[in-house]
């Protein structure tokens, strides 16, 4: 099956809601002249504080980008001062959700279980679950780095194949193979090493949820990623696409980079 490709912007702790305006009047400026390919699906996960602005511009022009969430909560509702919801970001519009970004595991104390079950939480409101898994210099150092992703991603899936929709929903998620070293380092691994990885973690889901779940299920690739890179990883047989954070920062550069996969 071909699968569409996928750039994703994760904007982390960076641009008010008038800096969230300026990007889009950037973009708007820059697509009318060369327009985002229409074979990239493109989204934008902003601050929690910016996403009503970027769904709102969205829904008014006519630019096919989907905005995302950078995390949320598991829990439906309840007294979790400061959480947000799966249902609240739906509600908002949000497509995609990240969970488990490296920054939220290592900075946040999330576990492997608390990642399952928004994966899971955010798959029941119908929105794409983005599972981030990725290995640290001193698993790399260690050649671990396949056990450590092949767990982190085995345990996110299992909560998404335990509900009623199983594969299916497994299918249409998300997984960003990030490698914890190669974030906002300048460093990457070779294209050639992230494919090796990538597509043992396709296996890994064929294993547990079946081809057509792997077959479909996009996994991008992301750390260090901007535009004179990023075709290396995309021109691989198993990535799908790329999630992006200091690089999606300028308008410039993130309608480089989808023009460039
Ligand atoms: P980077 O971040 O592109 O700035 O390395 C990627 C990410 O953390 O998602």
């Amino acid at each position: 099956m071909t699968r569409k490709r996928l750039l994703m912007g994760n904007w982390k702790m960076y641009k008010t809601v008038a800096e969230t305006r300026r990007f889009v009047e950037d973009l708007q400026g820059l697509t009318q002249k060369t327009p985002l390919p229409a074979q990239v699906e493109t989204v934008i996960c902003p601050p929690f504080t910016a996403i009503g602005e970027l769904v709102r511009w969205v829904n008014a022009s006519s630019q096919p980008i989907g905005v995302g969430a950078q995390n949320v909560h598991f829990a439906a509702q309840g007294a979790f001062t400061g959480e947000i919801s799966a249902d609240m970001l739906a509600d908002l519009g949000v497509k995609y959700v990240l969970v488990g970004h490296s920054e939220r595991r290592t900075l946040f104390g999330e576990s492997d279980e608390w990642v399952q079950q928004k994966a899971a939480a955010v798959a029941a409101q119908g929105m794409q679950p983005v599972i981030c898994v990725g290995e640290n210099q001193d698993e790399r150092d260690a050649q671990r780095t396949l056990d450590v992703v092949e767990h982190q991603t085995l345990t996110a899936l299992n909560g998404l194949a335990a509900s009623s929709r199983g594969a299916d929903v497994v299918g249409t998620a998300v997984i960003a193979y990030e490698p914890v070293w190669a974030i906002g380092s300048g460093r990457t691994p070779a294209p050639e090493e992230a494919q090796a990885v990538i597509g043992a973690i396709r296996q890994c889901v064929a294993r547990a949820c079946g081809a057509a779940a792997a077959d479909r299920i996009r996994i991008l690739y992301g750390g260090s990623v901007k535009p004179e890179n990023i075709a290396s990883f995309t021109l691989q047989p198993d990535i799908d696409g790329a999630l992006v954070g200091g690089a999606s920062l300028q308008a410039d550069s993130f309608l480089a980079m989808a023009q460039a996969m």
